[in-house]
């Protein structure tokens, strides 16, 4: 929903007389179903942790979905939605004995790893179980990397899944993450291309697998960036890329390959909204000098955008002209922290110099990681309430817009 707001967020948003995060779930769901279109034959397992609420959760469970769940309690969460044990995977590569044990006792059967040291665990907490290995990669051209915490090297991920074999495992598949808001096709490329050679290794080993799992990373499109303009994504290109290479690994496989993927940002982030109000547009002048204009509002890093030093979320000020009378400021939440604000501080965006303490604003492409990245009671601040509403018919994505 890059650009607008689909009509039943429109309208739950001219409803609300205090701060809330709202999802469209017809938004979702339709996100879904453009992604299984796109990549046939794709099995879909949500990193719920983007978006652990249950209404969103049942929504994607009742189209098919599964879930890549990182804990016990989430296996939990996946399980309440109505989605069947056998389409949750256990996707945390740290875990405890105790986390194996309880996911298993909950009917986990599918675990991710990295090392002979959580194989061997799982062999004796989760006996008999199937695993995948995580492949690192470098991160790079994503907005969060997450390298170097997960996954292991080509040749260590034939060792492990040797050793899950010696260990009474059944060695199910590969993985990887390319990195969160990934913004390039060639992260995949390279990706696809270790996950081949790697293939043919265990292949060599006698080892051969059921599946492939590409992981999250797959952008969302209405983000901007630190100077407010677009980020744009090539998702296209990067949805080729994918098609492409799961047609050259099944071709090279020797047997029947699945593939599975962990959105996470890509099916929520713009189909959440966050409506907030103005706590005060300020002109500070400071030590050197120079006059500050800063817009402070009541949510922030600290109850729903936790990712605001990386990304800018538009800003619509409904009843705001669009017209005239703008100010250059930086945007802020209202703790006292100084990392609760747009660009690390340090980056203006353009704002109505009219809005005064109480005007609503509502924060766009704001559904990925928002629930899950709420503090509880820093400087008082509450996790913002959470509304679920959907389209009539699947209007979802017609009808009125606003933004720009
Ligand atoms: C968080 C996470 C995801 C989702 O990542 P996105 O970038 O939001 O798509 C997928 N897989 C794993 C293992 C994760 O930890």
């Amino acid at each position: 929903m890059p650009g607008g707001i689909s009509a039943p967020l429109t309208a739950a948003l001219q409803a609300a007389h205090s701060d809330r995060v709202i999802y469209d779930l017809t938004g979702i769901e339709a996100q879904y179903d453009r992604l299984v279109r796109e990549l046939p034959g794709l099995q879909v397992r949500f990193a719920l942790k983007a978006c652990p609420v249950d209404e969103v959760m049942r929504c994607l469970a009742d189209r098919g979905a599964g879930f890549d769940a990182a804990s016990p309690a989430e296996v939990a969460q996946a399980l309440r939605t109505g989605a069947p044990p056998e389409r949750i995977h256990y996707g945390n590569t740290v875990k405890s004995d105790r986390d194996i044990a309880d996911a298993h006792r909950l009917g986990i059967r599918t675990f991710a790893t990295d090392s002979v040291e959580d194989v061997t665990a799982i062999a004796e907490h989760a006996c008999g179980a199937r695993v995948f290995c995580r492949i690192a990669t470098s991160g790079e051209g994503a907005l969060w990397g997450l390298d170097r915490k997960f996954g292991c090297a080509p040749d260590d991920a034939v060792r492990v899944l040797a050793t899950a074999r010696a260990a009474g495992l059944t060695p199910a598949g590969l993985s990887v993450h390319v990195g969160s808001q990934q913004m390039t096709g060639e992260a995949w490329q390279q990706a696809l291309e270790t996950l081949a050679a790697t293939l043919t290794a265990l292949a060599g080993q006698g080892i051969v697998l059921d599946h492939v799992n590409l992981g999250g990373g797959l952008p969302a499109l209405g983000y901007r960036d630190r100077h407010g303009n677009r980020l744009d994504p090539p998702l296209d290109k990067i949805l080729t890329v994918l098609r492409e290479g799961m047609e050259r690994l099944r071709e090279l496989a020797c047997a029947p390959l699945a593939f599975v993927m962990e959105p996470g940002r890509h099916l929520v982030a713009d189909h959440g909204v966050v409506r907030a109000h103005v706590s005060r547009l300020t002109r500070r002048r400071l030590p050197d000098g120079a006059d500050s204009d800063w817009l402070y509002l009541s949510c922030g890093k600290f109850n729903g955008l936790y990712e605001m030093d990386q990304v800018t979320h538009p800003l619509v000020f409904p009843g705001q002209p669009d017209d005239r009378g703008h100010v250059l400021a930086i945007v802020a939440g209202p703790t006292c922290d100084s990392d609760d604000a747009y660009g690390g501080g340090r980056h203006p965006v353009r704002v109505p110099g009219a809005v005064t303490s109480g005007d609503p604003v509502w924060i766009l492409s704001a559904g990925a990681y928002a629930t899950s990245y709420m503090t509880q009671g820093f400087n008082g601040v509450r996790p913002l309430p959470c509304v679920c509403v959907r389209g009539a018919g699947g209007a979802a994505s017609r009808g009125e817009r606003y933004g720009r």
